[in-house]
């Protein structure tokens, strides 16, 4: 999730607290991520993670306005050095937040927030404009990072979105996205929050990749913290959060075979953070997940493979799926 784009999230520092916070997580999550949790514990990254409150760089995007329902904007709106387009997302069907007719979800409402915009470093003026996320004052929008050829962030988390979208139309879900790179920019992170609040959401999750350092690798899925300040009150929705969150990172683990974090949530992929407004404005259970770091060679393979982004579509929409149905 970086804000600023390339080069602009630091390392962060390791320590190897993996092994006994991996343990206390096995003890304490859920069946269903009893696989994951075997999984962080045997065959878990090496490096420690490093503190779980997360890194200097986040925060977060946040969702707009109008859920869309077109397919993904002009061109025009893309960023110049952005290459990969061999792997575009199955086509992002037009009529996107159409609720499906029949399915285990069927009257359950998802926001999927792509974290992020494709037009958003043509308007830095607006992006920087700063909002009020309860807590403080925080930039509207950043323009996310990208990978070392110029894969951007926003276009990876619109394709993770459109795929994740049809996998849970299928289970009868009615999804909507905060921005379809129908706008120019943003929205910002407060209006990202509102729409989820405004849908009456069941889930929302916003979507990222990393900008951390080479060597960084894996995923993580952010959690909110208890806030109560201003506008932002999370404390009815850090424990549904949690929940949706854990299942997401053990789905997540077990259909793309990637390994939690190796930077941040000391080897469990779980951070919690109270600084992003998209979480702290949120009265819905909602998490980020950053599904890789853009800057590291490994993860940036897998990044821009369209199969890879396929299983985390899958990975992430499983975990929601599991959290709706209980
Ligand atoms: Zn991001």
């Amino acid at each position: 999730m970086s804000y600023t784009g390339p080069g602009f999230d630091l390392p962060q520092p390791r320590r190897s607290l993996r092994g006994p916070l991996t343990v206390a997580l096995a003890a304490l999550v859920p069946g269903a991520l009893l696989g994951w949790a075997v999984y962080a514990a045997v065959d878990g990254p090496g490096n420690g993670g490093s503190s779980a409150g997360a890194s200097a760089t986040a925060s977060a995007s946040a969702p707009s306005g109008a859920p869309s329902s077109t397919t993904p904007s002009p061109s025009g709106d893309r960023k110049p050095s952005a290459s990969p387009t061999a792997e575009e997302s199955p086509s992002p069907s037009a009529s996107t937040s159409a609720p499906a007719a029949s399915g285990p979800l069927k009257g359950k409402v998802v926001v999927i927030d792509p974290g992020h915009n494709p037009g958003n470093f043509r308007h830095t003026a607006e992006i920087n404009r700063q909002v009020d996320i309860g807590t403080n004052r925080k930039e509207c929008d950043t323009t996310g990072t990208s990978t070392d050829d110029g894969y951007a962030e926003a276009r990876f988390t619109l394709d993770v979105a459109h795929r994740m979208r049809a996998l849970l139309e299928e289970q009868g879900a009615t999804v909507k996205l905060t921005q379809d790179a129908d706008r120019p920019f943003g929205p910002c992170v407060d209006e990202r929050a509102r729409i989820g609040n405004a849908a009456k959401a069941d889930a929302v999750v916003s979507l990222h990749a990393d900008g951390s350092g080479a060597g960084n690798r894996g995923f993580h899925v952010i959690l909110p913290g208890a806030v109560d300040a201003g506008a932002a009150d999370t404390r009815a929705i850090v424990g549904p959060s949690r929940d949706l969150g854990e299942r997401i990172a053990g789905n997540f683990v077990r259909v793309t075979g990637s390994a939690p974090s190796n930077y941040v949530g000391g080897g469990t992929g779980l951070v919690t953070r109270k600084d992003l407004g998209g979480l702290n404005l949120s009265t819905v259970p909602k998490v980020f997940v950053e599904c890789g770091n853009m800057r590291d060679s490994k993860d940036a393979a897998l990044l821009t493979s369209g199969a890879w982004r396929q299983k985390a579509a899958r990975g992430i929409s499983d975990g929601i799926v599991s959290f709706l149905r209980g």
